[in-house]
Order: C-alpha cells, then sequence, then structure tokens
C-alpha cells in the first residue's frame, strides 16, 4: 500500500524543531521496541497460515558480525550500536534557495548563460557545502576499493553447483547477505548472488506453488532461468577492479542502481579473473565518514539539500501479508518498507534482507505470515531503525554513519509519522551529482 497522507517536502515553511521519537539513545523508543506480533493469522487466499515463532526479535542489539561487507573484520572504526539512533536535531535556520552549480567553477551551462535575474551570491554555509562535497570528491577519487577494505577478512564464495537452499543456510551461518559465484565448470566468476536472487526465486514460488519439489532442487547456476521465467530484467552483473577509484566504483553503482558490486581482479599468470571482495554503499559512506573531516562542513538539512524520497511511499502495517510486501520490494526495486500503525507512526521497518530468514532451509511456507509475524523471525543482529527529520543536517548524518550500522534513516515528522526514506543510494547520489550537470 502507499502512504497517501506523505507530504512532499515543503521547501517553504518554516523551519521547525525536531520532535525526538527517543529521549535519549539509551532510553527505550517506541521504535526500538519489538512490535508486538499481530493477532491475525490472516494467510493470502487459499494458501497454508504458518507458525508464529515466539523467539522474538531483537532490533538495536550489538551488531557483531558485518552482514554488508561478507566478511566479519571491520578497519574503519565502526563503533557498535547500542540502540536506535536519533540523529539530532539541525540548528540551521537558513532559506530555502538552491545554489546552482555548487560544486564546480567550470564554464557556465547554457541553463546559468540565459537566466537573467543574478545568482545568489552565496552564503557561508553555502561555500562550506561546496568545499565539503569537493573534499569527499578529491577524497574518493585518490582511493581505492583495496583501502576500504579490512586488513584481514574472510570472503565467502558460492559455487554455482550449490542447492539454492543450502546457500541460505551458510549465508545465516556467517551473518552475510550475498556472495560472489564462481563457476568451478569454467573456472570463471559468475556474478553476485544478493537478496533480489532470492526475491525472485520466492515470486517463482508464488507463481508455481506446485513445483516446490522442482524449486527444491534449484542450484545457484538456475538462477538466471529463474529470472526469465518471472520476466525479471536480465541484469548483467557490474564489477570493478580493486584497483580503480572509490570514484569510480561510486559511479558504477549509482549507475547500475547496484548496492554492492564485487571487485574482480585479473590474474596475469593464469589470465583468470579472480574474485576479491565485494565493495558495498555502506562500506564506501562509512570510509568517507570516517575519514574526511570536511564531512562537517556539510552542514544543510536535508529539506534544502531535497535528499531522500518524500512521494509515492510504499509502506505496510503489521497485518499485511508479507507476500505484499515483497512484491513492492521487487516492483519498486527498493530495498525496505516502513511499517506503520492505524495512525501512520512509524514501527518498525521490514527490509529486503528479512526474506532470507523466511525462507531458510527452503521452505517456502513462512511467505504466508503476515509482517508482524514475519518480523519476528528476524536474525538477533539486527541493526536497529535510525530516524532522522528532515532539519537534521548532512554533517549530522554522517556522524550517525560513522557510529552506527546504518543501512537508511527513516526521515519521520515531529508526531513520528512518516515523512520520508534517506536512503544510503540518496546520501551517495548527492555527493557524486550535486552541482555536476550545471557546471560539469
Ligand atoms: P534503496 O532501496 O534503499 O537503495 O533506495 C532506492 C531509492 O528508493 C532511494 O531513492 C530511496 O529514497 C527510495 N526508497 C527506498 N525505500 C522506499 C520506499 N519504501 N518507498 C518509496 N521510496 C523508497
Amino acid at each position: 500500500m502507499s502512504a497517501g497522507d506523505s507530504q512532499p517536502v515543503d521547501s517553504s515553511a518554516p523551519p521547525q524543531r525536531q520532535q525526538q521519537v527517543s529521549a535519549k539513545p539509551s532510553e527505550p523508543s517506541p521504535l526500538k521496541q519489538t512490535p508486538p506480533p499481530s493477532s491475525s493469522t490472516s494467510a493470502a487466499a487459499g494458501r497454508r497460515s504458518g507458525s508464529l515463532s515466539s523467539s522474538g526479535s531483537g532490533p538495536a542489539s550489538l551488531p557483531t558480525r558485518d552482514r554488508d561487507a561478507g566478511h566479519h573484520a571491520d578497519n574503519v572504526g565502526v563503533q557498535p550500536s547500542t540502540g536506535i539512533q536519533v540523529v539530532q536535531p539541525s540548528t540551521f535556520l537558513g532559506s530555502y534557495v538552491r545554489p546552482r552549480a555548487i560544486v564546480t567553477e567550470g564554464p557556465m551551462t547554457p541553463a546559468t548563460a540565459t537566466q537573467t535575474t543574478p545568482p545568489r551570491p552565496l552564503s557561508l554555509v553555502d561555500r562550506e557545502q561546496i568545499e565539503g562535497l569537493r573534499a569527499i570528491r578529491a577524497f574518493l577519487k585518490v582511493r581505492t576499493s583495496y583501502d576500504v577494505l579490512p586488513l584481514s577478512f574472510r570472503l565467502i564464495v558460492f559455487d554455482t553447483a550449490l542447492l539454492v537452499k543450502k546457500s541460505l543456510n551458510i549465508l545465516i551461518q556467517n551473518g552475510i547477505v550475498s556472495a560472489p559465484l564462481w563457476d568451478s565448470r569454467t573456472s570463471t566468476f559468475a556474478g553476485l548472488l544478493t537478496t533480489s536472487d532470492y526475491l525472485n526465486v520466492i515470486q517463482y514460488y508464488w507463481q508455481n506453488p506446485d513445483e516446490l519439489k522442482r524449486i527444491d532442487q534449484f542450484r545457484l547456476d538456475s538462477l538466471r532461468e529463474i529470472e526469465k521465467a518471472i520476466g525479471a530484467p536480465q541484469i548483467e552483473t557490474v564489477s570493478i577492479h580493486p584497483e580503480k577509484p572509490l570514484y569510480e566504483a561510486m559511479r558504477k553503482m549509482l549507475t547500475s542502481r547496484a548496492r554492492r558490486i564485487p571487485l574482480i581482479d585479473f590474474d596475469d599468470e593464469t589470465k583468470r579473473a579472480t574474485v576479491v571482495s565485494v565493495v558495498t554503499q555502506y562500506r564506501i559512506l562509512k570510509f568517507v565518514a570516517v575519514n574526511v573531516k570536511e564531512t562537517q562542513m556539510l552542514k544543510k538539512p536535508l529539506k534544502e539539500l531535497r535528499m531522500g524520497s518524500y512521494t509515492d511511499l510504499q509502506t505496510a502495517n503489521m497485518d499485511t501479508p508479507v507476500m505484499d510486501v515483497i512484491h513492492m520490494l521487487v516492483k519498486k526495486n527498493i530495498s525496505s518498507v516502513p511499517i506503520l500503525d492505524k495512525d501512520g507512526t512509524v514501527i518498525n521497518v521490514f527490509e529486503s534482507v528479512d526474506v532470507i530468514a523466511l525462507i531458510k532451509g527452503g521452505i517456502y511456507e513462512d511467505l504466508d505470515l503476515t509482517v508482524g509475524e514475519a518480523l519476528l523471525k528476524r536474525s538477533d543482529d539486527f541493526a536497529g531503525i535510525y530516524t532522522c527529520s528532515i532539519w537534521d543536517r548532512l554533517d549530522t548524518i554522517f556522524d550517525t554513519l560513522r557510529k552506527s550500522r546504518v543501512h537508511r534513516l527513516v526521515v519521520l515528522d515531529e508526531n513520528g509519522r512518516l515523512k520520508g526514506i534517506l536512503s544510503l543510494s540518496d546520501i551517495l547520489e548527492y555527493i557524486l551529482l550535486e552541482g555536476e550537470s550545471e557546471g560539469g
């Protein structure tokens, strides 16, 4: 379902102070608590109803593993999160005027050349924002994916002959959500297994429930076949050499809408591609947050930067069948759906990675659950839900990225109701593209 009451950001409204959802990070907030399981046992018509697990999910537990990276070590100084974080409210109260060509100082584009009114002089905050962005881009151009990798890490690569159901168990046991694929018959890199592949398998099962026996025998090399069968777009895996600048890796992520890309080296001796690791949006942004002190110069609030999504928000409630949410994730190519109560207050977020726990062991009965029931299957190392307001500044968002395991922030209004979503893709896009089109 769509949140029809979510308003687009109103740039003319006067700035307001953020109301905290959680008074202090250490105090329990509504979002920190595991929502009570739905009493509804409603399941999709004609399908079996799944049983409700009593093992509660534990949002905001200490992140002991980094599911995002596919390995366990981390050299970027990640602080464990001890609770749901609320980004501190912004104190910036400037009026809304988006400067043109704020980053580059190249020749005037036709758009600026023909404008009749002189551009507004840049304020100190504008200039600092430009300098901060320049510093981040300069940093990304001289650092490579190798720099982002931990000094020591474990890389898990799946042979394409592995059964899909076994791959799920291995991901869960290792606390990871993706793995490069290797075709041992041809000794070649065969792509990246991600949650999108499992979403495809689920869609296939949903369309062909009678083929459960066959689905049980699916191996990872059947994934392309499944894509074709359900009419999913066939997307080539984008990869990058680990010695290429991070800036290039981020550009590739942006153009392909990939949230992670494999790092592929070429072995001169064997003349074969070698999988080195996987680089993710999360890891790159954390690396920037930890290492680029100029992120502190980004003093503009989300509202002014127009960062994030504020319209056509995909939402659900605890009683929504989890399959409806899975369809939303696929149809809109998004990685999460906020879960609202009847007043529109955000009480949880269903993430695409949550489907892994739902179909572990190749058992598909849990797809009959409601969202509330499905969320109880979530792993104990769930990082928690992070919230902010449209008045939060980018520097404080970077502070949160530096300190915590954040994959997105849910933008709330002063009453804890959903206003928008700020995903890592939105931050990445801003960092790379802001001002680019105007100035080259
Ligand atoms: P993500 O899936 O988090 O990488 O986000 C991809 C894009 O979709 C970003 O521009 C997000 O702001 C937007 N987005 C993420 N989740 C939702 C949602 N539930 N409804 C609408 N837009 C979303």
